[in-house]
């Protein structure tokens, strides 16, 4: 089976329809970039800049070292694009590990992600300038985690501009990003045009947008029968984000665990999500199924499975635009 799957790697992923889609890898290291170029990714949708960041007992990584490791990527990545997270420090991603430093009530409810980066504005600059000045070495797009405010939004691009201020005052090499916010908190997507004035693209976080959705600590063992990437919530909220930034020509992705879902990839397909962003070792299945796939087909298909009160039963429904039984 592997090998099979193997020889899909440069297959282009187009729908039996002709619909191009786009195949990402998600990375935490520089070192990954490898895995993804030889699993067949057209780019990294997602590099988790915080594993640079974590296990190193409270001493943060400075712009040299940020910088050669993200340019380390971007070279890695051979032209293809790749998008940089900011850090997603805290909650299910705490800086040390081993130290219980983290004594928050509620840390998926607090000082993480943006939060955490708007908190230290020194740290946050720092990085801010190592990814531009990696963007001069290859196409790169900044996105920023678990923004839910106006106010996270201002602060953050007025903080861009700075460190592009910092770094022209320096005379330092960067290059241009394509900016874009991940979609994690309810909040941001039931205020999608906020985030489409602000941002060149959306990249939907569906691990945290699940939790958020639902109430369900992602990391808590005794409710994860309750964490259901098919509650018709969170696929409301998909469908909208996804049908809101194709209305406006913006890009959007899925960068969650479920994009790199093979048993979730028509229905994505189906709610017209074109942009996939995943583990490099899901890319050639979930291809698999793209190439199976008829858009056509997955379109009413998915519109019903949207409206269903079982979601999760309704997807099984005869009426499936399964191309092929296998
Ligand atoms: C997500 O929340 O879906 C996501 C991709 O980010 P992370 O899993 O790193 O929180
Ligand atoms: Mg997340």
């Amino acid at each position: 089976e592997r090998e099979r799957l193997m020889r899909l790697r440069h297959t282009p992923a187009v729908t039996l329809d002709g619909q191009r889609i786009e195949l990402l890898a998600n990375i935490e290291m520089p070192e990954d970039a490898v895995g993804a170029v030889n699993a067949g990714a057209v780019g990294v949708g997602l590099f988790r800049s915080e594993f640079l960041f974590m296990g190193r007992k409270g001493s943060l990584p400075n712009e040299e070292e940020q910088y050669q490791a993200y340019r380390r990527a971007v070279e890695g990545m051979q032209g293809m694009p790749v998008t940089i997270r900011t850090v997603d420090i805290g909650a299910d991603k705490p800086l040390d590990k081993g130290q219980k430093e983290d004594t928050h009530l509620n840390p998926a409810l607090g000082l993480r992600a943006i939060r955490w980066s708007l908190a230290d504005p020194a740290m946050f600059l720092t990085q801010l300038r190592a990814i531009l000045r990696a963007a001069a070495h290859g196409q790169v797009n900044l996105l920023v985690p678990m923004l839910a405010h106006g106010s996270e939004i201002r602060q953050t691009l007025s903080l861009l501009d700075f460190a592009r201020a910092e770094l022209d005052n320096r005379g330092a090499v960067y290059g241009p990003v394509k900016l874009g916010a991940m979609i994690e908190i309810p909040a941001a997507a039931l205020t999608l045009k906020l985030f489409l004035k602000y941002f060149d693209f959306l990249s939907v976080g569906t691990n945290d947008l699940i939790q958020y959705t639902l109430a369900i600590d992602r990391a808590d063992e005794s409710v994860a029968h309750l964490y259901d990437p098919l509650h018709p919530a969170v696929l409301r909220l998909l469908a909208d984000t996804i049908r809101e930034c194709q209305a406006q020509g913006k890009g959007v992705s899925v960068c969650g665990e479920m994009a790199g879902d093979v048993a979730m990839t028509r229905l994505l397909l189906g709610l017209g999500l074109r942009s996939f962003s995943m583990h490099p070792a899901q890319i050639l299945a979930v291809k698999q199924e793209v190439l199976r796939a008829d858009t056509s087909r997955l379109t009413p298909w998915a519109q019903h499975v949207l409206e269903a009160e079982e979601p999760a039963l309704a997807m099984a429904d005869p009426l499936s635009a399964r191309t092929e039984a296998e």
